[in-house]
């Protein structure tokens, strides 16, 4: 190995962890001092419009306990409030570093963002690195025997596990490394939320490193439960680490050990979701145009509902009011938590697309919004995957029945009246379709439907006919 370089920044943004952390370990091995920081970037933040947004409120509580593991390792955290393509050339010029070290980030703003800092960077003089972490397989790690990108999952997933390798899964670790953690003499407090313009707003989930060890640990007594439990919402089967895996409290690499390692079909199933994840990141990586269009352009030819009428339908779905009454638990699941269940995701998004006959984008950007581990890869992916304008999609004439939907996934209707107080008195049998009880049975199970619930916005079967009617114009316009 050669000599050392003197000191390096380590620069954190969805890997807010201090183990198995490939910046880090890298940077630890070719610099004899290494800062770490973080950016609260006003180029995100700016776009945010809910000023309560409970990521801030994750990221928040994520940083601060970063910043105490580092300090335990005799580094800290270096936070600044600015323009990350500004700061981080700044305060690498001010510690006078050689290089900044990053975990890629491969969603497109990231990627123009990374491109102007490395710029600046490089103008400077000083290098910039950003490292695979966030995935197994990055970019074009996978791609078919024709060498070209998969567009459909199970050959990609295929693909996939064969390439896995025990390194591929080997830990980044941040000890027994050269170099050592290092902290400014002086360092300013880490800005509160009011000073970044926030206010904190309750998050549900636990959060930081120690949120996410604690759901992991809870999640790996159940993995063998998952393939038979994940698809009923009022059921605790899933693991509820997107938000972690997301912001980057843990590592990927530690998961996939975990699970490749488990023979039971619930750790295989679940390895696919985690595969899943990385199939929609590589779409986006070699499509990022996916962002607003259809991945099958012919789709963006599809004439969606507009005018007032969608737009009150659009204002219904989003705040469970469509009458429908899974759909307006799972909306306000989302309300509540910031989370909503897969099941659920699949369901209400159908329910938009399909029954309201509204744009994908519309949804997704709903989602974009409320959503703790909103990601724009997975969202999108599933999006237009329910919208049957995505790789691998659910086929235009395959349109979920949301009252069966709800039969099959929650049959008891447990879920339904976790969230849907107003039917709480509904039995079972009635629940999933309450428009179809007679007036008796309205009144004696406290729920009139028009009166305290309403009435639902579209007619299942009406709307799918002219679902299928837009699509079949679309393929005779060809
Ligand atoms: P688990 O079932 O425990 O799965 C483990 C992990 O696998 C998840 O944390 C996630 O990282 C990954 N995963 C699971 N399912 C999928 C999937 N279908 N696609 C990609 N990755 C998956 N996931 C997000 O992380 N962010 C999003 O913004 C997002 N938006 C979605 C929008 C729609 C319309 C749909 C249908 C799905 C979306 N998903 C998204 C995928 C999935 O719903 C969530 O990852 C999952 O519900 C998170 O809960 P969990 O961590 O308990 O999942």
């Amino acid at each position: 190995m050669g000599a050392l370089a003197d000191s390096a920044l380590v620069w954190f943004r969805r890997d807010l962890r201090d183990t198995d952390h490939a910046a880090l370990h890298h940077a630890l091995k070719s610099h004899r001092r290494v800062f770490c920081a973080f950016v609260f970037d006003t180029a995100i933040l700016d776009e945010l419009a809910d000023r309560g947004d409970r990521r801030l409120s994750f990221i928040h509580g994520s940083i601060e306990e970063l910043n105490r593991a580092l300090r335990r390792r005799g580094g800290a955290l270096i936070v600044r409030h600015g323009d990350a393509r500004e700061e981080i050339p700044r305060l690498a010029l001010e510690l006078g570093v050689a290089a900044v070290h990053a975990n890629a980030d491969y969603e497109p703003f990231a990627l123009r963002r990374d491109d102007a800092v490395s710029g600046a960077l490089g103008a400077l003089g000083i290098a910039f690195r950003a490292w695979k972490d966030q995935l197994i397989f990055e970019k074009d790690e996978i791609l078919s025997g024709a060498g070209k990108p998969y567009s459909v999952f199970t050959p990609y997933s295929r693909a996939w596990l064969k390439e896995l390798k025990a390194a591929d899964l080997e830990a980044r670790p941040v000890e027994g490394l050269p170099g050592t953690l290092a902290a400014p003499p002086s360092l300013p407090a880490i800005p509160s939320l009011a000073a970044l313009g926030f206010t904190k707003s309750p998050v549900l989930l636990p959060c930081g490193i120690s949120g996410a060890r604690q759901l992991w640990a809870d999640f790996q007594n159940r993995i063998a439960d998952y393939a038979r439990t994940r698809d009923f919402p009022a059921l605790k089967g899933v693991s509820y680490l997107s938000a972690h895996l997301r912001f980057g409290t843990l590592s990927i690499r530690e998961l996939v050990r975990f699970a490749a390692g488990q023979k039971n079909e619930g750790a295989e199933t679940w390895l696919k979701e985690l595969i899943w994840r990385e199939f929609y990141q590589q779409i986006l990586w070699h499509r990022p145009e996916i962002e607003t269009l259809s991945f099958k352009p012919e789709f963006d030819a599809i004439e969606w509902e507009s005018g007032a009428q969608a737009n009150d339908h659009f204002a219904a779905w989003c705040a469970g009011r469509t009458g429908y009454p899974l759909v307006d638990a799972a909306m306000r699941q989302l309300a509540a938590s910031g989370w909503m269940h897969n099941r659920l995701r699949m369901i209400v998004a159908s329910f938009l697309t399909k029954d309201l006959g509204l744009h994908w984008l519309r949804g997704e950007r709903f989602f974009a919004a409320q959503l703790l581990d909103f990601d724009l890869a997975s969202n999108n992916g599933g999006w237009q995957w329910a919208a049957s304008t995505g790789c691998d999609a659910q086929p235009w004439f395959r349109i979920f029945n949301p009252i069966a939907q709800s039969q099959k996934f929650d049959p008891e209707g447990n879920f339904i009246r976790r969230y849907v107080p107003e039917l709480a008195g509904v039995p079972a049998p009635q629940i999933h379709a309450p428009w179809l009880m007679s007036p008796q049975q309205m009144a004696a199970t406290g729920c009139v439907i028009g009166h305290n619930y309403p009435a639902p916005v579209v007619d299942h079967a009406a709307a799918r006919a002219r679902t299928l009617t837009r699509f079949e114009q679309l393929r005779r316009a060809d």
